[in-house]
C-alpha cells in the first residue's frame, strides 16, 4: 500500500462517513446502548415473530430480520418504539447504500405504531 488513490468507490463506506459528520458520539452510544434492551423486549420478540419487513412488506423468517430505525440513530433518531422497524436483510443494505437523505424519505409499508 504505497498511498496510491483508492480506485474502487465503496458507496457504503461513504454513506458511513456523511453519517459521521454530525452524529454526537453520546447520543449514539445510549441510543445503541437503549436499542440493545429493546430487543429483549416482548414487544419486540412479537415483532419479530410476526415475521414482516416493515420496509417492503416481505415475509420473512423471523431470524433474518433486524432492528432498524426509521430516523437513524446518527441523524438523531431514538430508539423508542415508535422509531424502530423490524427489516429484512435486503432492505436493510438498501438503506446503507442511500444518501442520508434518501433514507429519511423511506416510508415503511408497516408502520412502527403498527401493533
Ligand atoms: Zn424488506
Amino acid at each position: 500500500m504505497e498511498g496510491a488513490a483508492p480506485t474502487g468507490y465503496n458507496a457504503v463506506r461513504m454513506t458511513e462517513e456523511w453519517f459521521e459528520l454530525d452524529a454526537d458520539p453520546a447520543h449514539v452510544a445510549r441510543e445503541r446502548e437503549k436499542a440493545r434492551a429493546l430487543r429483549k423486549t416482548a414487544w419486540w420478540q412479537r415483532r419479530v415473530q410476526r415475521g414482516l419487513c416493515a420496509w417492503c412488506g416481505r415475509k420473512v423468517p423471523a431470524r433474518e430480520l433486524t432492528m432498524d430505525h426509521v430516523v437513524p440513530v446518527a441523524r438523531g433518531g431514538r430508539s423508542v418504539k415508535g422509531n424502530v422497524v423490524a427489516s429484512c436483510k435486503d432492505c436493510n443494505t438498501r438503506k446503507k447504500l442511500m444518501t442520508p437523505a434518501d433514507q429519511l424519505m423511506m416510508k415503511p409499508v408497516h408502520p412502527p405504531s403498527e401493533d
